[in-house]
């Protein structure tokens, strides 16, 4: 072999090994991460390519044509050389414990601490967004961003012992593949998965993620096609399609239900949301009327006044609804769950904090009715 061939030999050699290099090996699956310029860049999980050079994201509803050099609606995922990247990926830009109540996920590990992770966009525009500042911006207009691999993200809830991870704060479709990552090495730790999303994937990698996940809180914005395109430039029968898929795969789910004055208040859309949850979900579906408070594009509208909420509450419970509460009015008889059987309180609340908790072994103390949830 003369040298110039001996160079080339050489050069493929160092390209193979760096590679190598950048790869780690997780439950039989090669995570491949490529640091480039001190960032991580992933490639997106479900997208086809076109023609030159164009992609189409597979990830969520809206399922974004991308000529090369541009980003999809959600600001987080680029067409580099025909290459659809997201370049959030690692880069969360929001890190903190959390109540679970906070989430909310009433039902799973009352009263423990999760480890919350958000980055930069959102697949929506809500005018009603409470982390506007996250969700409706690109990871350049961010305050702080952090680089922390999936691996360190699952080390530091081990290390603070706390037993959950989730994705929240800004729409994690939008993080998919970061999301993606950490809860297969979190579940291979023996941690839990948490998301809270508008609800809005495509079947694929909603079900993909689902092997991984423990429990979902789905944001049922209204029940009205016009109230999600009006108010979050967004449709409503994809969200009701995964709300039925996470259903069918057996993942704990619970469901809010943002009561804004005005837009989507009305008692009879919230009657015929409550019946669809029954009859597609389960009368054992929680649901939680959240109040609104004025925010981002709506500041001047009232907050949700409790009468309304409490109206809320009395139709799912006559539409058949086991388990309902209302959140963000602290104090609030109803934040706390009660027995569908024996009406006791079972777990007494007080807005996120948990006072005291009578289920034992997943049923009622008091009379021994199992309780839906995930309790150890
Ligand atoms: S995840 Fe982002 S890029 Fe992909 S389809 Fe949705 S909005 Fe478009």
């Amino acid at each position: 072999m003369n040298l110039a061939r001996w160079l080339v030999f050489i050069f493929l050699l160092g390209i193979i090994i760096t590679v190598l290099l950048w790869s780690e090996k997780i439950d039989g699956v090669t995570l491949a991460t490529p640091k480039i310029k001190g960032t991580v860049l992933r490639e997106t999980m479900f997208y086809e390519k076109l023609k030159d050079n164009n992609v189409q994201c597979g990830i969520c509803f809206r399922r974004c044509v991308i000529p090369e050099g541009r980003r999809g609606f959600c600001r987080n995922r680029e067409n580099k050389g025909g290459i659809l990247h997201n370049i959030v990926y690692a880069r969360p830009s929001a890190v903190h414990i959390d109540p679970i109540e906070k989430e909310p996920a009433l039902y799973m590990l009352p009263g423990t601490n999760i480890l919350c992770f958000g980055t930069a966009g959102c697949n929506f525009r809500c005018k009603f967004c409470h982390n506007w500042h996250l969700s409706q911006r690109s990871i350049e207009e961010m305050e702080y961003t952090y680089n922390l691999l999936p691996e360190d993200a699952v080390n530091l809830a081990i290390e603070k012992k706390i037993p959950t991870l989730s994705f929240t704060y800004n729409e994690p479709t939008s993080f998919y593949e970061y999301v993606y990552d950490i809860a297969r090495i979190a579940k291979l730790k023996g941690l839990r998965i948490l998301w809270h999303s508008n609800g809005a994937l495509n079947p694929e990698p909603l079900k993909e993620l689902l092997k991984y996940t423990d429990a979902v809180t789905i944001d049922l914005k209204g029940f009205t096609d016009k109230f999600y395109r009006e108010v979050s430039s967004a449709e409503l029968e994809p969200v009701l399609r995964t709300l039925k898929i996470i259903r069918e795969q057996g993942v704990w789910l619970e469901i809010v239900n943002l009561v804004i004055p005005t837009l989507n208040d009305n008692p009879e859309d919230i009657k015929r949301m409550c019946e669809w949850i029954k009859e597609n979900l389960s009368p054992d579906t929680p649901l939680h009327f959240s109040r609104f408070s004025p925010a981002y594009k709506l500041t001047a509208l009232a907050p949700t006044p409790i009468e309304t909420l409490e109206k809320a509450y009395q139709i799912a419970r006559e539409a058949g609804l086991n388990y309902v509460t209302i959140g963000n009015v602290p104090g609030h008889k109803y934040n706390s769950t009660f027995c569908p059987k024996c009406q006791a309180r079972v777990i007494q609340r007080i807005h996120f904090q948990v006072l005291s908790n009578n289920i034992k072994d997943g049923k009622c103390d008091f009379c021994g009715y199992k309780i839906p949830g995930i309790w150890d």
